[in-house]
């Protein structure tokens, strides 16, 4: 309307024009601003209303606004669902790496973490609690004649067998192999004995791992907090080498922590790095003992005797070191060079004109060697060995832990045309079916029993009795008269 008003009188160059247009439906503030008038030559102040502006605004930018609106949303929502599938994952990958795969128990780390709140309790609330290492008796047997697939198994059953033992509050956890832990908060050592008995019972119990029935027994080491430690490390440590005397006290049994035993284990490492060394330089060498037939007066055979020579001229009897040489598996490369060495005397001597059979003992680990029959074949090609110049000797209790396994073995050995014979007879609770079935070539009765002859009567009786069973059953006993 003011355009309107000046264009009707151009002559006007200054004045104060107003006017408002009909602005139908609007109300409100108003928006404004200075504005040229090109059609005028003039500034002028032009509002319009406010819901005008915000509509064609709207009207302009919706399609935008639209887009931004759904590309928002689905950002937001995709960004929720990575989050979210990120956190389950990074939840699993804890949980995983706390436990073992084979068995779902806690591992190492985690069992660590539950000793280290355990203390933390204990040492607020003045209460003792224990743990309890338990590691399975010659489990790698069971790998060695069943296989691995079979060990795991067996590992999954001992895991049910353990836990049927335990309260809902106590902890299992595997470290690792054939190793368990067992926390038990809140107990002294009555608890825990209890506790140990229990296992020591369920253990006798028979294990169906596919077609296979097993028994396995388990070997355990006490520690108490807070006498025997007052952290993590020292107690496992402690508890570790309660287990170790254990095993050392025979197996299949418990043993709690005392201060002495670090000492022997301390001792007991030192030995086995000495053993290792004394192979690696070869410290070892043979004697022999000769067998002589008491009719002839001849020299038939010889039985040979490993002698460790220390670097500072100490000699080492078999005795005290054989143990630790067993344990650590350096039993099977001092075997072997026992063979090897022997087989080549055997050579020496037949060269030099005395034929004589040499016996060598083959120790438990060595027997369930699964490479026996093959290393005992390899020396025999090499040395060019004849038949029955190579005696293997086996202690009774070594071939009477898996009879069936020990028939087949010496078997093959027999098969290679050497000859067995069956140490420490009297000593390792032969079933008598099994003797029967025994491929030995000879008996040599525990020297328990011979030490009593003409002494003990019940010594006499037993070992008349064995040789009677021996003659029954011909094996041919050696060193004695064919009418005994
Ligand atoms: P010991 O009475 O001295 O304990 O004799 P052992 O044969 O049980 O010897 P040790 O405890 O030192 O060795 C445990 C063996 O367990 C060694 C390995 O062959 C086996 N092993 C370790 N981890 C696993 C596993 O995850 N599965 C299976 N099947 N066997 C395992
Ligand atoms: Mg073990």
């Amino acid at each position: 309307p003011a355009l309107r008003l000046i264009q009707a009188q151009p002559g006007i160059r200054a004045g104060f024009f107003s006017g408002m247009s009909r602005w139908p439906g609007s109300q409100g503030g108003r928006f404004g601003a200075i504005t040229r008038l090109s059609e005028a030559k003039m500034y002028a102040y032009v509002s319009v209303p406010s819901d005008y502006v915000w509509r064609r605004w709207w009207l302009h930018n919706q399609p935008v606004m639209i887009v931004s609106l759904v590309f928002l949303a689905l950002f937001g929502f995709t960004a929720y669902r990575i989050t979210l599938r990120e956190r389950c994952h990074r939840g699993e990958l804890i949980d995983q790496s706390r436990r073992d795969a084979l068995t779902g128990l806690p591992n190492r780390a985690a069992a660590e973490e539950a000793m280290q709140v355990c203390i933390k309790l204990s040492k607020s609330m003045q209460r003792p609690f224990t743990i309890l290492f338990l590691d399975i008796d010659r489990f790698k047997d069971v790998n060695d004649s069943l296989g691995h697939v079979v060990g795991d198994q067996l590992l999954i059953e001992i895991t049910k067998l353990i836990q049927s033992v335990l309260r809902s509050d106590d902890m299992l956890a595997r470290l690792g192999g054939d190793e368990f832990l067992i926390v038990l908060p809140t107990s002294g050592p009555e608890m825990t004995l209890q506790v140990t008995q229990r296992l020591l019972q369920v253990f006798q119990k028979t294990l169906t791992v596919g077609a296979h029935t097993l028994r396995v027994t388990p070997s355990i080491g006490i520690a108490l907090f807070p006498e025997h430690g007052e952290d993590v490390g020292t107690l496992l440590q402690h508890a570790d080498t309660a287990m170790y005397e254990a095993k050392r006290e025979g197996r299949n049994a418990y043993s709690f922590y005392a201060e002495q035993m670090g000492e022997r284990v301390r001792q007991r490492v030192q030995l086995e790095h000495e053993l290792r060394e004394a192979i690696r330089l070869d410290e070892f060498h043979m004697l022999y003992q000769p067998v002589i037939e008491l009719g002839s007066g001849r020299i038939v055979g010889a039985e040979a005797l490993v002698r460790w020579t220390k670097p500072n001229g100490e000699v080492v009897l078999p005795n005290d070191f054989i143990g630790v040489a067993e344990d650590s598996g350096l039993i099977l490369q001092l075997g072997e060079w026992v063979l090897r060495h022997v087989s080549s005397q055997i050579k020496r001597w037949s060269a030099g004109g005395l034929n004589v059979w040499v016996a060598i003992n083959i120790s438990p680990r060595q027997f369930q060697d699964p490479e026996l029959v093959a290393k005992v074949e390899t020396a025999l090609r090499e040395f060019d060995l004849p038949r029955g110049a190579l005696e293997l000797e086996i202690t009774e209790t070594a071939a009477m832990v898996d009879p069936e396994a020990s028939m087949r073995i010496m078997g093959s050995l027999k098969a290679l045309g050497l000859r067995i014979a069956i140490d420490d007879f009297g000593t390792g609770y032969s079933s008598l079916a099994y003797l029967k079935r025994i491929p030995a070539d000879k008996i040599k009765i525990d020297k328990s029993f011979i030490d009593g002859l003409n002494i003990d009567a019940d010594d006499n009786a037993i070992v008349h009795t064995i040789l009677a069973l021996a003659k029954e059953l011909e094996l041919k006993g050696w060193g004695y008269p064919k009418h005994l």
